[in-house]
């Protein structure tokens, strides 16, 4: 499992991007988002942004 841990949604079984009900943390999240083009979306970008945000850290 390579799931970034670091954020404090993870841990909750709603989609933070819709708030649907998702059958089990992580994993359940990313059938969710295979299915919510919008959720996926959203996802993308966020983890874009932690990207950027540990790049920072790591070159700074
Ligand atoms: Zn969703």
């Amino acid at each position: 499992m390579a799931i970034n841990t670091t954020t404090d949604w993870i841990d909750t079984v709603t989609c933070p991007f819709c708030g649907d009900e998702l059958a089990s943390p992580g994993a359940g999240f990313i059938d969710h988002i295979d299915e919510n083009a919008d959720c996926e979306a959203g996802f993308e970008h966020w983890r874009e942004n932690i990207a950027s945000d540990l790049a920072g850290e790591w070159s700074g």
